[in-house]
């Protein structure tokens, strides 16, 4: 996987405080103490004045249909349709590696795919026909643009060791890319956990999670004020009845 910074909006701090200043945060002049501020806060519709575009190689078809799940967002896909496929590459999982057996039968589906696809080629067929034949694994290339609002959002989600290992691989790669162009921003932002302070994923956050222990499942927390706050919310609708 190969993941490249194609453009990023240039002087973005001053953009975001700009605008922000617009909003009305007039009377806090600093620029970083402002977009820490809107961060820390999720005053983040500001954020989204800020975009990066990456070009993404050697991704598998797999990982592309994950990253298309985040609709705010740009995307562009190498098409199947348009280009030849002969001699494709594929994604390894990390998981088959070392395992010899699982390895051959890995290679082995590669190869039948692929010999199908020439032979289909070799016959007439259209590129648009023989592409179904292609595996999850296939290698594509993507280029993606998102602000820095849907940027978070899709780390909260990506980083979290939940997520795929390829699409975890993707999310540290162009996260990397993101802290060094701003570092303001994204010092204060990783998984979920991280970025909110407790971790939402409660009873589904695994024992590898490296978290455990200094952030506090979200449920837990909840379950400290709940029934307190409840009793509130309820005088409030009492109020209006
Ligand atoms: C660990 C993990 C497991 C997953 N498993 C599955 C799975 O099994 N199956 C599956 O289909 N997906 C799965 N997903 C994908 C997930 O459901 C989301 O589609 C994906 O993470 C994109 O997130 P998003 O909707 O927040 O992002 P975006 O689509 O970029 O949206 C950003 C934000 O905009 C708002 N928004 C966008 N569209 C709407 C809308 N129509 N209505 C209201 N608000 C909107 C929401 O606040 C949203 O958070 C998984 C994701 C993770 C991280």
């Amino acid at each position: 996987m190969e993941v490249k910074l194609l453009r990023v909006t240039e002087e973005g701090l001053a953009l975001v405080a700009n605008a922000a200043r617009v909003s009305g945060l007039s009377s806090m002049r600093d620029t970083e103490a402002i977009v820490k501020l809107i961060t820390d806060n999720d005053y983040s519709s500001v954020l989204e004045h800020i975009c990066f575009t990456f070009d993404i190689a050697g991704i598998s078809v797999a990982l592309s249909r994950e990253l298309l799940e985040h609709r705010i967002a740009s995307h562009t896909a190498r098409s199947t349709r348009y280009n030849e496929e002969r001699g494709f590459e594929y994604y390894i999982p990390e998981g088959l590696k070392g395992d010899d057996e699982a390895m051959r039968i890995y290679r082995e589906a590669m190869s039948h795919a692929e010999e199908a696809y020439v032979r289909l080629r070799g016959l007439g067929i259209g590129r648009e026909e023989a592409r179904y034949v292609l595996p999850m694994a296939l290698h594509t290339h993507y280029v993606v643009t998102m602000n820095v609002r849907s940027l978070i959002n899709f780390f909260m989600l990506r980083l979290c060791v939940r997520a795929s290992p390829e699409m975890r691989e993707l999310a540290m790669r162009m996260y990397k890319i993101c802290a060094r162009e701003y570092p303001v921003i994204f010092a204060r932002i990783w998984c979920r956990g991280f970025t909110l302070g407790v971790c939402p994923e409660n009873k589904a956050r695994p024992a590898k999670c490296p978290f455990i222990g200094i952030i506090t499942n979200k449920g837990v927390v909840k379950r400290k004020f709940e029934v307190e706050a409840r009793r509130i919310i309820e005088k409030e609708l009492a109020k209006r009845s």
